[in-house]
């Protein structure tokens, strides 16, 4: 009986919390209550974060690079001091040998991205991986020639279309078919992603979409997208640049056939970081698909004999060409340590009230101003992660300069969209209330 009542009890206070965050206001006390209610909130003082006037910057922009954990620089002064200590013998000696240096990745990021550990590996950067996955998962035939993607893909991603449609002496006008917006629309929907795969279900051949757009931060549903690529008989692989790390992924179960990463944005990973890949295990192991090889992706038992005679490693190792680059790589490792301790589940479900706060600050502004700030990301919370980006209707660039000369680091997409990140790991609700405070006053 007692057991039950406090049970009740605990139940309605989740619900007045619930309540409490739909009842956001824009006040100082508010956002430092909420900080300090915030189970995250230590992790704050684990980043270095980028000074103006004195003091912190508001900083947004974790979708385009990440803080700097201030542990980096030991994780990555220790391989430096090992190299100087063991030479070559590193490979075997180092604190972390690097020989297996990238194994230890495979468990966190797997937790990361929503896959089984022997599904992804870590290496190289970005856009080169995009390429090499399309190696294996763009195979153009004949009658099965065509590749789909959103319109206003980010724009490394259009050339490595482009130009791998190119390689196999196709027109780019013909194989690519892009899915846009409706007229007077800013985000895709979903059914045109749908109807356009039903559409060219004869000639498809690989879907290859970002899992979040990176220019309005809509989030597509890429679990009905696997599904309907795979029922119209195509590839389907997701550029997550954008989304790892930022949103709930569970690319195993959503039955995705690739996808790749880069580690620079909200994996905190610095610049030009370590990318990550994800490969489903059904195409493991599977001796017809082709690969560009390196000594890296051999197995590893026989790699050091040295042989011909590419034997593939039967995990997603298997698409490692050269041996790993350690310092960044450790740079990688530092911020993978903070996920780990931090925990997905606790990262998302501080975007939702923290996100939600900045569109609410947004709302109050609009309303008390009579300002006319477009949210053009989904207001849907299934439909976007962190990042909000903001139509200032009839204002110019002189508008992002005075935020950023007022302490605000977030950026700017011409003719007038603000892009801001408030990244769950490192940001504040007084981040937030602070950004509204300088974007009235710079109105
Ligand atoms: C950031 C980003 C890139 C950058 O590519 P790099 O190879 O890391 O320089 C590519 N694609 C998308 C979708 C991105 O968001």
């Amino acid at each position: 009986m007692r057991f039950k009542k406090i049970f009740y009890v605990g139940e309605k206070i989740n619900k007045l919390q619930d309540l409490k965050y739909m009842n956001y206001t824009n006040t100082l006390e508010f956002a430092k209550q909420q900080d300090a209610n915030d189970p995250l909130k230590g992790y704050r003082e684990k980043f270095y974060f980028p000074m103006m006037h004195g003091r912190e910057t508001v900083y947004f922009t974790g979708n385009s690079l990440g803080l700097q954990p201030k542990a980096t620089q030991n994780y990555v002064l220790n391989e430096l001091e090992d190299w100087a200590t063991f030479g070559v013998e590193g490979h075997f000696h180092a604190r972390k040998p690097w020989l297996s240096y990238h194994e230890q990745f495979a468990e966190p990021i797997a937790k990361i991205v929503g896959a089984q550990p022997e599904e992804v590996v870590v290496m190289n950067q970005l856009t080169l991986n995009l390429h090499l996955l399309l190696v294996s998962f763009y195979r153009p035939t004949k009658t099965r020639y065509k590749i789909l993607c959103e319109a206003k893909a980010f724009p490394s991603d259009q050339y490595a279309l482009e130009s791998q449609v190119k390689f196999h002496g196709l027109d780019p006008e013909n194989a690519i078919i892009e899915v846009a917006p409706r007229s007077g629309e800013v985000c895709i929907r979903h059914e045109d992603i749908i109807t356009a795969i039903e559409k060219n279900k004869d000639s498809l051949a690989t879907v290859l979409i970002g899992g979040v757009n990176y220019y309005n931060g809509q989030v597509f549903d890429m679990k009905g997208i696997t599904d309907a690529g795979h029922k119209a008989g195509a590839f389907v692989g997701f550029d997550l640049a954008h989304a790892a790390g930022n949103i709930k992924l569970e690319l195993h179960d959503w039955n995705v056939d690739f996808a790749c990463w880069c580690s620079y944005k909200y994996l905190n990973s610095g610049p030009g970081g370590v990318s990550g890949i994800y490969i489903n295990k059904k195409h493991l192991n599977d001796p017809s698909i082709p690969r560009f090889a390196g000594w890296w992706g051999h197995d590893k038992n026989t790699r050091f004999k040295m042989e011909k005679g590419f034997v593939p490693m039967p995990t997603a190792e298997a698409w490692q060409m050269s041996n790993a680059p350690i310092l960044s790589m450790a740079a990688h490792k530092a911020s993978i340590d903070i996920f780990t301790d931090a925990g997905m589940d606790a990262l998302l479900s501080k975007t939702e009230k923290l996100t939600g706060y900045l569109e609410f600050i947004i709302d109050e502004i609009n309303k008390s101003l009579h300002e006319k700030l477009e949210i053009i990301t989904p207001r849907d919370k299934k439909q976007r992660g962190c990042q909000l980006s903001i139509v200032a209707h009839g204002r110019g660039k002189e508008l992002f300069n005075k935020l950023t000369e007022a302490g605000v680091i977030s950026d700017w997409r011409e003719p007038n969209v603000i892009r801001c990140a408030p990244v769950p790991l490192y940001n504040s609700f007084e981040d937030v209330y602070r950004f509204g405070e300088i974007l009235k006053s710079a109105l």
